[in-house]
């Protein structure tokens, strides 16, 4: 199948990159979820991998310096990861990224026709199996369009966790997500 053997060709590129799948994935996701969703339990899920194949993920990344642990201000025993700077330059370094070029020449329809397809299969194994969604605020049923407008953490607000959002916080993964009826 085609999508079995690029993916296959893109593991072999990521390895010889110096990280394991797992270990880019984990980058991947820690450079774009939200901060409510930079937990172990939230890559957990994301990765759809056991606890202890990601807390294994997660101690080589910090041994390489790529990432690092930190109590989650407020929360009493919940634990943040973050990218470390060297852990950004790594990730500007992603074998994925080489894809772009061939993938800009592909055309705008060709590319939005590929996308809403992926998509579409991606959805459909989501919810059969249950998963979370792992989606953006803007199609989520919790997003409450400039309502923060005058909160100097706005103009947006998650009506689930009761707090304000920036515009650029609705760009993020959020382990929270559940689709809006209309995106669902
Ligand atoms: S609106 Fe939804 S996606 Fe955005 S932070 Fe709240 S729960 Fe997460």
């Amino acid at each position: 199948m085609l999508v079995e053997r690029l993916e296959r060709l893109m593991r072999t590129e990521e390895y010889e990159a110096g990280l394991n799948p797992a270990q880019w994935e984990a980058l991947r996701y820690l450079a774009r979820c939200n901060r409510f969703s930079n937990s172990p339990g939230a890559l957990t899920a994301y990765l759809g991998a056991t606890k202890g194949t990601v807390s294994q993920t997660v101690r080589t990344l910090e041994r390489k310096g790529l990432v690092t642990r930190a109590k989650r201000p407020g929360g009493r025993r919940s634990i943040q990861l973050s990218l470390t700077d060297e852990g950004e330059r790594v990730l500007s370094l992603d074998p994925r990224r080489r894809i772009g070029p061939t993938a800009a020449t592909l055309g705008a329809d060709t590319l939005d026709a590929l996308r809403l397809g992926l998509r579409t299969l991606l959805h459909d194994r989501i919810a059969r199996r249950g998963l979370k969604t792992f989606g953006l605020c803007r199609s989520c049923r919790h997003f409450i369009r400039l309502g923060a407008e005058h909160d100097p953490g706005g103009p947006h607000r998650c009506g689930l966790l009761e707090l304000p959002l920036a515009e650029a916080e609705t760009a993020k993964l959020c382990v929270e997500h559940e689709p809006a009826p209309a995106s669902a």
